[in-house]
């Protein structure tokens, strides 16, 4: 194992996997399960704290003292990357893009109660405020800090590493639960496509049948699958795995984006009141909501009713509270 991939333990544990029987019986499909990835344990949980496991791992074994992220003002990944340093004992400072940081409310709010350094940088795009990451690095080396530097949603060989290790601890949970089913389809949100990155490498390295599904809120199809076909054989290659996987291997829908990246839509806001009203669960407006709505349209396309599928939650929740005026717009009760 490369030295690299270091895990610090920040989840309490498995993540549970449950039955959603409701909502089956609602979708007409043999039956939905969730695997709960948005209790992961701090500060309102989400994926990253799976991808921020390893990126503190290394950081800790560099001797780093600063981490330095960025994101949209809202984003999940500056909040919890900010939670996990406060509680290892690391200073944060996040690089948000844009000009003005809007409503306190949601993540940004949550960032302000943790304490975070904040810097608007007027840039927009995950290359150009990783650049400015780099010269906010330089500038706190020259002050004898020693900064890690966490590109936009933490999809780097290490982070994504923290999603081969969920793909391993589902296939464990298989194993354990009986009355568990062979799913059919898995659904994951795509962002930066490194969460996905990391299931699609933790599946190759298993013999395992399920068909995992992508649904982009952010980069067009042919985008999101390019950098999430790098970003798997990236990772395969750094842990010597013999084994790549080709664009076939990768299923991603982009049709469920809505107006843009960041602004609710209209299925996506029925899907969380479905999920809400069945199951007594949240999903959020800017991710897993989009999701959901992508599952339950791709279910509905095709003859569904033999299917297993699994949803698999991503977090975001404190999103809700940001778009509360959309979520209660007539029209969409
Ligand atoms: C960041 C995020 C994602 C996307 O993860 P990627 O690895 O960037 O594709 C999905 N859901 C939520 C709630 C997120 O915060």
């Amino acid at each position: 194992m490369m030295a690299k991939l270091t895990r610090h333990p920040l989840l309490w544990g498995e993540t549970p996997l449950m039955p959603l029987p409701r909502l089956a019986k609602k979708l007409g499909v043999a039956s939905v399960w969730m695997k709960r990835d948005d209790l992961t344990g701090i500060a309102f949980g989400g994926n990253k704290v799976r991808k921020l496991e390893y990126l503190l791992g290394h950081a800790l074994q560099e001797d780093c003292d600063l981490i330095i992220t960025g994101g949209s003002p809202g984003s999940n990944h500056c909040r919890l990357t900010v939670a996990v340093a406060n509680h290892i004992g690391l200073d944060t400072w996040l690089c948000f893009s844009g000009n003005k940081l809007g409503e306190v409310q949601g993540n940004l709010f949550l960032d302000q109660l943790l304490g975070a350094k904040v810097f608007l940088t007027g840039c927009y795009g995950s290359e150009a405020l990783l650049t400015v990451m780099e010269e906010k690095a330089e500038e706190a080396r020259k002050l004898g800090r020693k900064p890690y530097v966490i590109p936009v949603g933490g999809s780097t060989n290490v982070g994504d590493y923290g999603y081969f290790h969920a793909w391993h601890e589902y296939i464990a949970q298989l194993d354990q639960l009986e009355t568990v089913p062979n799913f059919d389809e898995i659904y994951v949100t795509v962002g930066t496509g490194g969460t996905m990155a990391g299931l699609l490498a933790g599946q190759a390295s298993t013999p395992n049948s399920s068909r995992i599904v992508g649904v982009s809120v952010w980069q067009d199809q042919k985008q999101a699958t390019q950098d999430i076909l790098h970003l798997t054989n990236d990772l395969l290659r750094e842990i010597d795995k013999p084994i790549s996987v080709t664009i076939e291997d990768i299923h991603v829908f982009d049709q469920y984006i809505g107006q843009k990246y960041g602004v609710p839509s209209a299925e996506g806001n029925r899907a969380i009141r479905m999920l809400a009203e069945l199951e007594g669960l949240f999903v959020d407006p800017i991710y897993t909501g989009k999701a959901l709505a992508g599952m339950i349209d791709q279910l509905s396309q095709t003859n569904s009713a033999h299917k297993h599928v699994l949803f698999w939650h991503t977090g975001g929740t404190p999103a809700l509270f940001t778009h509360v005026s959309s979520l209660l717009e007539k029209g969409e009760r």
